[in-house]
């Protein structure tokens, strides 16, 4: 069977028990990867922020997770919260030390909801900070920004960005910035990663909706960083010195 031109191989962005609303253990989120064809996933629980995030040493001691689980590559990772406009995140640098993938997000509950200008000023701070990789769900629609100057920072400073498929759901009225961040990623050749946000293991690989949209668009499939786990493998390596496969 031919391969969908549209497709990940990687979902870089799940949550597990660590952050309490959410329902999966890494290993049910492991089975689930390994039933649905996914090479890797990513553990990436809440920072110590929100009040489900998972403490700092759970970030802290995940090398003593096993590389693979049923096969599956699992990233070792944080959804950090961004916490202000010098785009501080909720994790002291030290509890970093072993992570392989690094989201920063903006949630309600952190990041106080302000004007176009100061989410922008927060979003470049961060997109600054060498430890992030990805600027997650940027298509909430409480955090407008000037989506131009953003998506030429990620190009400049190679970060990605995320097209989340739980927005579709949880983000309602963020379609109009979905899309908008969409075209300039087309116009400035930004890579983006494509994420459930799973929040249970069933969800781990659900990212069709993001995938209809970008092909919608037209999206070309090589700006795709995750349909690629080796992609994956080969930036952490480069990054960290790390060989995770
Ligand atoms: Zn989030
Ligand atoms: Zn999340």
């Amino acid at each position: 069977m031919p391969k969908a031109k549209y497709m990940i191989e990687a979902d870089t962005h799940c949550h597990t028990v660590a952050s309490t609303h959410a329902y999966g253990t890494i290993g049910e989120n492991a089975a689930v990867a390994k039933e649905k064809g996914l090479l890797m996933i990513a553990m990436t629980d809440h920072g110590p922020s929100l009040p489900d995030g998972a403490h700092s040493w759970h970030f802290y001691n995940s090398r003593v997770l096993p590389r693979k689980i049923f096969g599956v590559t699992i990233l070792r990772g944080i959804e950090a919260n961004i916490m202000n406009t010098e785009g501080e995140l909720d994790l002291e640098d030290v509890y970093f030390r072993d992570l392989d993938w690094v989201i920063a997000s903006f949630h309600k509950q952190t990041f106080i909801r302000a004007g176009i200008n100061e989410h922008t000023e927060a979003l470049l701070n961060t997109l600054d900070n060498d430890l992030v990789d990805v600027i997650g769900h940027p298509d909430a629609p409480v955090y407008p920004f000037d989506v131009e100057t953003v998506i030429k920072a990620c190009k400049a400073k190679n970060k990605l960005i995320e097209i989340n498929n739980s927005s579709f759901t949880v983000r309602k009225g963020g379609d109009v910035m979905r899309s908008d961040i969409i075209k300039a990623c087309m116009k400035y050749e930004v890579q983006v990663v494509v994420n459930s946000d799973a929040h249970c293991p069933w969800d781990v690989g659900n990212v069709s909706r993001s995938l209809a949209l970008l092909e919608e668009h037209g999206f070309p499939p090589e700006l795709i960083f995750n349909a690629k786990a080796q992609n994956i493998a080969e930036y952490i390596k480069a990054k960290h010195g790390r060989d995770i496969t």
